[in-house]
């Protein structure tokens, strides 16, 4: 090999081994990838994907006791998710939630496969339709998808129940990013429009999202479809930040 080719070939050599080890590597913990990685990410960061406890509130899906109120506003029968957002070390909805709102189609892929197999609460079987807390039209359009219709979509189709859109966000409306706590809370009701040709009359609407923080957002779809004339609400999300 003359003086020349060596200098190109050998860092290039030198990259190759360094991606292919990196590929070999969990994109959550670093480690080693085993047998159950799935999506460049170890199965032990996977089983991160943990149920809420056993002893949560029916409504709030906090530990509280029976004895105390709701800690967080609700104005629904029945709240629940699949799992704690916290779960697992490094916390994995914690990752894969921005991650899949980044561009991780494969992670999102892996996610919803597992929403597919993952043990519903019972009080999503006898509801009358399903729906999601609407995103940001212009994010829904520049990520091409939107978790929670993504999960709405899937429920529905468990459950055998329709899924319809009811609420709409409008174009222009105050991001809710940065804005601290209490700034959160006192957003003004306007922040959704009712899509008018959807009649919810006395329907039981179970209100679907990813990601369960505070509750606010969901807590004022809950309020504009109860005054839409819808009979219960029940929340139901992939994930609950405890
Ligand atoms: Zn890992
Ligand atoms: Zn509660």
């Amino acid at each position: 090999m003359s003086p020349p080719e060596r200098l190109i070939k050998l860092p290039l050599l030198g990259a190759l081994l360094h991606l292919r080890s990196e590929a070999l590597r969990c994109r959550g913990c670093l480690g080693l990838l085993d047998e159950n990685a799935e999506a460049g990410l170890c199965g032990r960061c996977w089983s991160g994907l943990v149920p809420l406890p056993l002893d949560r509130c029916e409504r709030c899906a906090l530990v509280h006791g029976s004895d105390r109120e709701c800690p967080e506003p609700v104005a629904w029968t029945h709240g629940d998710a699949l799992w704690d957002y916290h779960g697992g070390r490094p916390a994995l909805g914690a990752l894969l939630v921005p991650g899949i709102k980044a561009g991780e189609w494969g992670w999102r892929a892996a996610l919803l496969g597992r929403a597919e197999a993952a043990r519903l609460p019972a009080f999503t079987s006898d509801v009358d339709l399903i729906t999601t807390v609407p995103a940001h039209p212009w994010r829904r359009w520049s990520r091409g998808f939107d978790l929670a219709e993504d999960m709405a979509r899937i429920v529905a189709k468990r459950v055998r129940k329709p899924y319809a859109p009811l609420l709409r966000k409008p174009m222009i409306s105050q991001r809710q990013t940065g804005l601290s706590e209490s700034k959160r809370r006192r957003l003004p009701q306007k922040a959704f429009t009712l899509n008018a040709d959807r009649k919810v009359d006395g329907k039981t609407i179970l209100l679907v999202d990813d990601v369960w923080t505070t509750g606010t957002t969901l807590l004022r779809c809950a309020q504009w479809l109860t005054k839409a004339g819808a009979g219960e609400i029940r929340v139901l999300t992939l994930f609950r930040a405890l």
